[in-house]
């Protein structure tokens, strides 16, 4: 689905060079590295403060610790996301509600987040699935009227432009109260192991999160908090800050991937290329196809066959998992995550597509519906 080697070859020189600095200086934690890294992406995010932790689960994790929020508030998502954003909610004793997504983008649908709106609600989580935003401006005035803290899942759309219909944009990530990533090798922005970060316009929220991460404290063994240990390596730091110089050429090529894709697959019926919205420029971080007719899993195997990866993200709903079982929700409660979940299918996506490798991809994927 990725391909991280040729990626590294390409910049081989500056992450060894990179790496072995970073070794000699024995600044393992929270060394110089992470600060420059930090001051880099705030630049490139036009954000004022950014909070690197050790992973993106962790960056939503600490974001609902550093809110306030507790045992019983309520916080809205999606039933169509990577388990992480739920999981926290559902670990910090938090109630999770969710609502049901836009058939055409994959995410949050306002006004599904209007109606679930109650009395215990505290915060909202968009999530920017699969590298393109929620519809934030709606979802935006809706949480002010109400008192919601939006806080915005980026792990999947980092660099990506939100677009306001006054012509203004902002980077995915930046819009809400905090925007949460991860550095995941496999994220659009990936290290070369596990990562994260929260970001910030909120000078006191800011400085919540930078304690909480470092076990609730300011100043070293004065506890103010019961925190967490959630630290970027400095060794993935300076990695990353290397890898951001590149986030926007690597944005360009998955784009030129999926253009590619999108116009093979054209006059295929069954085949349903990922939507474009008004208000978003999209990252790819994956390349999602909603299928008909077919058993996308036979595809799948077709394809594996072929020596091809394709990837179904995801294939249960959270309403629908064993773990998260709630007696509130039933099968039918979510009909377009349910719809979604039984069609979509995610082809080869990364910044190392080669016109040769899209072809062979998308003659094998035609051939497949040719049979049927
Ligand atoms: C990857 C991901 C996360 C979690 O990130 P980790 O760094 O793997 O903990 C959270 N939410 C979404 C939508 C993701 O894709």
């Amino acid at each position: 689905m990725v391909d991280l080697k040729r990626q590294y070859e390409k910049i081989q020189p500056e992450i060894d060079e990179a790496v072995i600095r970073v070794i000699r200086s024995t600044q393992y934690i929270n060394g110089p590295e992470v600060k420059e890294f930090q001051k880099e992406l705030e630049e490139y995010l036009g954000v004022k403060h950014v909070i690197p932790c050790a992973n993106g689960t962790d960056a939503l994790q600490v974001s609902m610790m550093a809110l306030g929020l507790e045992p019983g508030d309520e916080v809205i998502t999606t039933s169509f996301t990577f388990v992480a954003t739920v999981e926290v909610i559902a670990l910090l004793g938090l109630t999770p509600v969710l609502v049901d997504v836009d058939p055409d983008t994959f995410n949050i649908d306002p006004e599904a987040f209007k109606k679930a709106i109650g009395p215990k609600t505290k915060a909202v989580v968009p999530v920017h699935l699969f590298g393109q935003c929620a519809h934030m401006e709606p979802l935006l005035d809706i949480a002010r009227e109400n008192g919601i803290f939006v806080i915005e899942d980026n792990a999947q759309a980092i660099g990506a432009d939100y677009l306001f219909s006054d012509g203004r944009s902002q980077k995915a990530g930046t819009l809400g109260k905090l925007g949460c990533t991860s550095f995941f090798p496999a994220k659009n922005l990936g290290c070369y192991g596990d990562g994260g970060a929260v970001f910030t316009n909120d000078d006191e929220t800011a400085a919540r999160l930078r304690m909480i991460v470092n076990h609730g404290m300011e100043k070293r063994y004065y506890h103010d908090e019961v925190g967490v240990n959630s630290r970027l390596d400095s060794v993935q730091a300076a990695i990353l800050r290397i890898k951001l110089r590149r986030l926007d050429e690597y944005a360009a090529a998955r784009q030129r991937a999926a253009d590619y894709y999108d116009k093979a697959f054209e006059g295929e019926p069954n085949l349903q290329t990922p939507e474009r919205s008004s208000f978003s420029t999209h990252v790819f971080h994956q390349y999602t196809l909603k299928t008909s007719k077919i058993n996308r899993f036979e595809l799948q195997d077709f394809l594996m066959s072929e020596g091809i990866p394709a990837m179904v993200y995801y294939p249960v709903p959270m309403h629908m998992q064993k773990a998260y079982d709630d007696p509130r929700y039933k099968k039918g409660d979510f009909p377009v995550t349910e719809d979604l979940s039984k069609r979509v299918i995610s082809l080869p996506m990364h910044t190392e597509l080669d016109d040769e490798q899209l072809r062979h991809i998308t003659e094998k994927v035609l051939s497949f519906f040719r049979k049927q």
